[in-house]
């Protein structure tokens, strides 16, 4: 029961650094995980990746259409 405890710590420890030195290792990619940082386009608000997105008097646009 005891031996129990200890192994479900460490496990817990462990499991607790490899998240902690993942982060470190990443500061600015946490948010770009998943590849892209999506952006809302403000007529239809699709989400598109921030390199397709069209930004035009600081409103973000998904397509030449609805920067009209
Ligand atoms: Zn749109």
């Amino acid at each position: 029961m005891f031996i129990k405890l200890i192994l479900v710590l460490l496990l817990g420890w462990i499991g607790f650094s490899l998240m902690k030195r993942f982060r470190l290792n990443n500061p600015s990619n946490s948010k770009n995980v998943k590849g892209q940082k999506m952006i809302a386009c403000d007529v239809c608000d699709t989400h598109v990746p921030e390199s397709d997105i069209i930004v035009k008097n600081g409103k973000n646009y998904c397509s030449k259409e609805h920067m009209e």
